[in-house]
């Protein structure tokens, strides 16, 4: 299965029943997608790694759902296995007084990661042209006539440019967005808002408020629908993630993480030559010897190049195991 399949840049039409909220993979094979997911941590944590170390580029993943997709059980397992200070997740809850008084998108700019750093939004801006769509919210707030004084339809196409102009400038400041919608089944999540009732470690996430949203599914479809066809772009592609079956949904989240890591192709800084002859001189200082003497000197370049051979080694040998596996 290719992410790219679950991916849209803006080109074409976009109609979300074209998505499926499941591929209905059978259960034998989810010890399978543990797996790949396992080895998916594993590479996301190397090209965070260089990441960290290059410092020239920043990742932000934005992570937008219905209630009960997934997106915290996303996060702990995609991101389980990467630096803690190489991460940072900002969730959104409702906007406080404070930030009602800014623009919409001044919460996220204080929320964004530095460069080197790979930013968490759970749930983000994309929130303003939900939930304040679904309710009306933005006939409530108090500002200006000439703000609001239009059409639904004005009013989000306008929201969406913002939102595309906001993400097109992070793309131009060295940012890569990620954007994902876990795609679930309203079914989907009736079960698992049932599972919250029926099973005691659950019972503390229930939340009627929860439901009561869910009966507003298809005004909030139809935003989401919305939402995705006017801020899909090549700069900041949306994913729609098939979210029923939650391992198959964190692999293919792992896998569009991968893929914008790859494209950055972070590589560790090299040092200046000049710099790197002295290395002999060091080291051999390191291990006692006199840095000034030509022997101890031969001994060191010896010694770095045995080493450098052994790491070279090891890491063919852990490439060959993987390919296998
Ligand atoms: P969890 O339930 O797993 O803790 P959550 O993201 O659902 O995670 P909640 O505190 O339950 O967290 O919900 C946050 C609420 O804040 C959501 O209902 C969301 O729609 C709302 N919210 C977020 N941003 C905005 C916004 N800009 N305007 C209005 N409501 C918002
Ligand atoms: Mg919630």
């Amino acid at each position: 299965m290719d992410v790219n399949a679950f991916r849209y840049d803006g080109n074409g039409a976009f109609s979300l029943s074209e998505f499926p909220t499941s591929k209905e993979i059978s259960k034998d094979q989810k010890a399978q997608y543990e797996k790949m997911l396992a080895e998916n941590t594993e590479r996301i944590a190397e090209l965070q790694d260089k990441l960290y170390a290059q410092g020239t580029e920043g990742v932000l993943v934005v992570i937008q759902a219905m209630d009960a997709a997934g997106k915290d059980g996303t996060i702990k397992h995609v991101m389980s296995g990467v630096n803690p200070q190489g991460v940072n997740v900002v969730n959104f809850k409702t906007p406080n007084t404070t930030e009602l008084a800014h623009d919409y998108l001044w919460r996220c700019i204080l929320g964004l990661p530095e460069r080197g750093k790979i930013g968490i939004f759970n749930r983000s801006h994309y929130e303003d042209v939900l939930v304040v769509r679904v309710h009306e919210m933005w006939k409530g707030y108090k500002w200006p006539k000439r703000c609001f004084d239009m059409s639904e339809d004005e009013f989000f196409a306008k929201r969406f440019k913002q939102i595309n102009n906001f993400e097109e400038y992070l793309y131009e400041n060295g940012y890569r967005l990620v954007k994902i919608f876990l795609n679930i089944s309203k079914e989907e999540q009736a079960n698992r808002f049932i599972a919250r009732i029926d099973e005691k470690d659950k019972n503390w996430k229930f939340s009627i408020g929860d439901v009561d949203e869910s009966d507003l599914w298809p005004k909030y479809m139809q935003a989401y629908e919305s939402m995705i066809a006017g801020t899909g772009s090549a700069c900041a592609p949306w994913y729609v993630i098939p979210a029923d079956q939650k391992w198959v949904a964190r692999w293919l989240v792992s896998e569009a993480i991968i893929q914008a890591l790859e494209d950055i192709d972070p590589e560790y800084p090299k040092l200046a030559a000049d710099e790197l002859e002295k290395f002999p001189a060091y080291r051999a200082r390191l291990v006692g010897d006199d840095p000034e003497d030509a022997q101890a000197i031969e001994k060191a370049k010896a010694a770095i190049a045995k080493n450098v051979e052994k790491s070279k080694k090891k890491k063919e040998k852990k490439a060959k195991k993987s390919s296998k596996e």
